[in-house]
């Protein structure tokens, strides 16, 4: 499902907490605003790896079991 609901791109360091808008600004501070799907792959993310196993397990139906 895709959302048009984007979030303002500074909003970690222009606000205490995401500022969503429809626009494509931030409301409060003028910012550029980005979509708020999650966000783009991070390689220090420590959970990345497991939450992209997960989700290519789910994809291929667990055929893919003996891979890796
Ligand atoms: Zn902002």
């Amino acid at each position: 499902m895709k959302s048009d609901i984007r979030v303002c791109a500074d909003w970690e360091t222009a606000h205490d907490r995401p500022v969503y808008t429809l626009g494509d600004a931030c409301p409060e501070c003028g910012a550029a605003a980005v979509n708020s799907a999650p966000a783009p792959f991070n390689p220090e993310d420590p959970h990345g790896k497991y939450r992209r196993r997960a989700r290519r397990r789910n994809r291929d139906g667990g055929a893919n079991a003996a891979g890796e």
